[in-house]
């Protein structure tokens, strides 16, 4: 290899494609968080009441400050209640008393102080591991906003911007990314994190590009001009003079026109995941045929107590709304691990990723929980009614026929027409011959379908490449699930992060797929391939990523067939 074609690989960073698009901007990097505060002097005895004083007004500075960032209207609920969380987190008396103390016993100065007690806190969180050990960072987030507080010195997280720029962070907090818009935001670029990490899904619901797990990004300089390309996972510099914004063309287009096809006439059905009328609304706008999958867990995660079932019908139906006339998927709650329902108060378990999660929560008969399945499906019913939705109702996590047949009888006994199960545990494509007999239709997660195939957490950075869609061992699952349901004409949706990946969704239909449904943004370039291609093209694409040695081989080859056409 010569030494220009050595300096032009180098001169591309490659990482996770995260959200798609293209983007042209000077880099604007987000600073690393604060280092430790100094550990002395230690305050004499008669100055420590006073200077333990000053962390309570200076943690409630960063709640309201929190607080404030999480009510800025139109921010997406997500995180809007991440935001919310983290504000109560900065509050939190155990963390200040342990702060306090301290600065009292040990005349430790305050920041040292908050820094030392988050510390306990933090090594707690990551030893629960799974979901607690994720919020170990929101502690260290809330702990560096206190500290630069008590310190005098600028918060941490992204600076002002003052015109397009591409974001260059080691990871971004969700305070980070409450307030960016896609006109200063043009894209974001992490060292860290995953496709499922807080970065992706924020720059997905944004519709701005953005590629994470991004070795090397900490080399771009402040002001490089850079292309970021978030479909190839590929960040690269570019000359001095090339115009700055957004790439339209690489965009692609804006509508699903029609119902979709492939070119020779195939139907796939193409449908949105939404999770609140917001999304809705987004969904109708791109012309998506309907929804895929609501995840309904929005209502429950910020609720003290069960919302009411008139509060819940009325929260369906208004999230429905937008979608009159058009076919529905809800997903029952979908409680535990990465989705915490507090008024469930669900027991601490080691491993909250397998254990009672999902339709296990209700499944296992505790009593005063069934009623919330059976009052959530009823409302769920009520709301679609109003709303002018055709409802599907789907469980997720589930793993046995037994546990599919008992979903179904309660989900009919409380009026739902079409039910179905989410595909997110090996097992289930295992034993699909007796689920399938069970159901109206399944839709494969491959966001835990991934993590529970590869025993990878999908929300660790590292272990990104493991949870990637591509794996061939995936697609052999998917391939072994799609010849059962083609045995039995059961339809095969996909609602995971995979249906958003124009090339990957080539692949899915070949395989037996038969809806994609992702956000609403990634909705127009999936039907657009789609209907480019003809139903042999894309049974030959996955042929040739089933036969690939790994993700990245199967990826290759399927584009490469799919071009070839
Ligand atoms: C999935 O697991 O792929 C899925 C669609 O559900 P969630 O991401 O909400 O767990
Ligand atoms: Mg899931």
């Amino acid at each position: 290899m010569s030494t220009t074609e050595t300096q032009q690989e180098e001169a591309v960073l490659r990482g996770t494609p995260a959200s798609r698009g293209a983007a042209v901007g000077p880099v604007v990097r987000v600073p690393e968080p604060l280092g430790e505060p100094a550990a002395g002097p230690a305050i004499p005895a008669e100055r420590r009441e006073a200077e333990a004083a000053r962390i309570a007004p200076a943690a409630a500075e960063v709640g309201a400050r929190l607080m404030a960032l999480g009510s800025k209207p139109g921010l997406d609920p997500d995180v809007a209640n991440v935001l919310f969380a983290t504000s109560m987190m900065a509050e939190d008396p155990a963390l200040l008393d342990a702060a306090g103390a301290h600065v009292r016993d040990h005349g430790t100065p305050p920041a040292r102080a908050v820094y030392e007690a988050a510390a306990g806190f933090v090594a707690a969180l990551q030893a629960a591991g799974g979901y607690m050990a994720e919020r170990a960072g929101d502690v260290v987030d809330v702990r560096d906003r206190i500290v630069a507080e008590l310190l005098g010195v600028p918060a941490p997280g992204v600076p002002p911007l003052s015109g397009p720029s591409v974001l260059v962070a080691r990871d971004l907090a969700p305070a980070d990314t409450a307030t960016l818009e896609p006109a200063t935001a043009l894209a974001l670029v992490t060292e860290e994190g995953g496709p499922t990490s807080h970065t992706a899904i924020l720059a997905r619901s944004l519709g701005v590009p953005a590629v994470v797990g991004c070795r090397g990004a900490a080399s771009l300089a402040e002001g490089a001009l850079v292309r970021v390309d978030g479909a190839a996972g590929t960040v690269e510099t570019v000359a001095a003079g090339t115009a700055v914004g957004v790439d339209l063309a690489a965009a692609g287009p804006t509508v699903v026109t029609g119902p979709v096809t492939t070119a020779d006439g195939h139907r796939v059905a193409v449908v949105a995941n939404i999770a609140d009328a917001k999304d809705a609304a987004r969904a109708a706008e791109v012309g998506a045929e309907g929804v895929g999958l609501l995840r309904t867990e929005l209502t429950f995660l910020s609720a003290a107590t069960e919302p009411s079932p008139d509060d819940q019908r009325a929260g369906y139906a208004a999230t429905m709304a937008p979608l009159h006339g058009r076919p529905v998927t809800a997903r029952t709650l979908d409680a535990g691990a990465d989705k915490p329902v507090p008024f469930l108060a669900m027991a601490p378990e080691p491993n909250p990723a397998l254990g009672v999660r999902g339709q296990r929560v209700f499944d296992q008969g505790v009593a005063d929980r069934d009623g919330v399945l059976d009052r959530q499906l009823a409302a769920l019913v009520a709301g679609a009614a109003e709303a002018g939705v055709r409802l599907k109702v789907m469980a997720p996590m589930i793993a046995t026929a037994a546990e599919a047949r008992r979903f179904v009888t309660r989900a009919r006994a409380a009026g739902a027409d079409e039910v179905g199960v989410m595909i997110e545990v090996p097992a289930a494509v295992l034993g699909a011959r007796e689920l399938l007999a069970e159901v109206d239709f399944v839709s494969v997660g491959t966001n835990d379908l991934t993590q529970y195939l590869f025993a990878a957490d999908r929300q660790s950075g590292a272990l990104a490449g493991l949870n990637d869609p591509w794996q061939p061992a995936l697609l052999r699952l998917l391939d072994q699930l799609g010849r059962e349901a083609a045995v039995t004409a059961t339809p095969v949706g996909v609602c995971g992060e995979a249906a958003a990946d124009p090339d990957l969704a080539v692949v899915l239909v070949g395989l037996g797929v038969t809806s994609l449904s992702a956000s609403p943004a990634a909705l127009p370039a999936v039907a657009a391939r789609i209907a480019a291609l003809d139903l042999d093209t894309c049974r030959r694409a996955a042929s040739a990523a089933l036969a690939a040695p790994d993700a990245e081989g199967a990826r290759a080859t399927a584009r490469e067939v799919a071009a070839a056409g």
